[in-house]
């Protein structure tokens, strides 16, 4: 029988708030102003103050926010940045873009984050940024990153597209290094009806930058201090993002109630199930279980209408993409690994409790 539980209802969530996001779009088109205005200029506000940061810079993407951050930095050409090995593309994009090498570091098999015992190994003279990534909603060990960082005299940027509000020991992710570049796109955490980003910081230097940088290089309208980049937040997503920032903890911990959900029925599989240190309080983008019969798993729990996604299916060090690196098929061991191993199952904050216990009951009709 056929379950129809899709892997993501993004309709949901603009259903569920339909009538004030109807508001904000109207506001803003009928306001006559549509980029770079009073909606960019609250929603930054309101984000920085969510993060705990000083400073908040809407951005086009958040591909674009990590790049924006790197040049912000002066990284570019000649330099190295720490990747995790084990993460979307993205993450290494925006050091390409910048004209660094991303330098890959294995993750912890648990967590899925970067190890940070790979990452002392992995810095040269060369090497300018550690880049961590808050995977699948989880925050990454940030207190042996910033020491390894402080020592090697480095910087630390937070890519947190997937962790848009996650603390580590109490502190929000966005907060925890020198820079940090968040996704608005649909699906995150925190997503917008199209594409968007932002950059948050305690740097006023730095935010000012990437404010220049964002905008063609110019502070004042048509003087341009540098070759910048055409990166804005729309007005109309900001404020959009603006109605959605309201709810984003709330839906938040509903999403952890679905995981513990998910920990709780599926105990006895045998699937792998997250593990979440103690210090880390995730916030669920993605639910991923570890499983050796992958494809037949997915396979299976297509037949019985159920959606799943796997993330991510062939790692950065082995695209096409990045040929030039000349990293083999063998050489990321734990990160292949979990490449070949990982599923995720449906996750959203509007999921209800039916729909939850049906994933369960398949899963445990299938693994028994
Ligand atoms: C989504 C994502 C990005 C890129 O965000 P875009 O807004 O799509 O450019 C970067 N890093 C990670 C880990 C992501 O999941």
């Amino acid at each position: 029988m056929n379950k129809n539980i899709p892997f993501l209802d993004l309709k949901a969530a603009y259903l569920e708030l339909k009538e004030e996001l109807d508001a904000a779009y109207h506001s803003v088109v009928d306001s006559g102003w549509y980029v770079l205005g009073k909606e960019v200029d609250a929603f930054e506000a309101e984000f920085a103050s969510f993060c705990g940061v000083r400073h908040c810079v809407g951005v086009g993407n958040g591909l674009d926010a990590l790049h924006l951050i790197l040049r912000a930095m002066d990284i570019g050409p000649g330099d190295e940045v720490i990747v995790p090995a084990n993460t979307y593309i993205a993450t290494w994009l925006a050091a390409s873009y910048a004209g660094a090498t991303p330098v890959p570091v294995e993750p912890d098999e648990q967590t899925y984050n970067i190890n940070s015992t790979g990452i002392e190994a992995a810095i040269t003279t060369r090497t300018k940024a550690i880049l961590v990534v808050h995977l699948y909603g989880q925050p990454a060990d940030m207190d042996p990153i910033i020491d390894i960082a402080r020592r090697y005299n480095l910087k630390v940027i937070e890519d947190v597209a997937q962790a848009h509000g996650a603390r580590y020991k109490g502190q929000r992710t966005g907060s925890l290094g020198d820079a940090a570049g968040f996704s608005f796109y649909p699906g995150k955490n925190l997503g917008a009806f199209g594409d968007g980003g932002a950059v948050t910081t305690n740097d006023a230097g730095l935010a000012e930058r990437i404010r220049t940088l964002r905008n063609y290089g110019s502070k004042v309208k048509y003087h341009n201090e540098q070759k910048g980049f055409n990166s804005r937040l729309d007005e109309l997503q900001a404020a959009l993002l603006r109605v959605k920032l309201k709810y984003l903890d709330s839906w938040n911990a509903r999403r952890e109630i679905l995981a513990g959900r998910y920990m709780l029925g599926l105990q006895a599989t045998g699937l792998q199930l997250p593990s979440v240190p103690e210090w880390a309080q995730p916030v669920w983008h993605l639910f991923v279980i570890g499983c050796r019969n992958r494809e037949q798993l997915q396979q299976q729990l297509t037949e019985a209408g159920i959606g799943t996604m796997i993330h991510y299916p062939v790692p950065p060090h082995l695209q096409p993409a990045y040929a030039e690196l000349g990293l083999k098929e063998g050489s990321f061991p734990i990160t292949e690994r979990i490449h070949s191993t990982v599923l995720s199952l449906p996750m959203w904050p509007q999921m209800d409790e039916k729909q939850i216990q049906t994933v369960i009951d398949v899963l445990l009709d299938i693994t028994f």
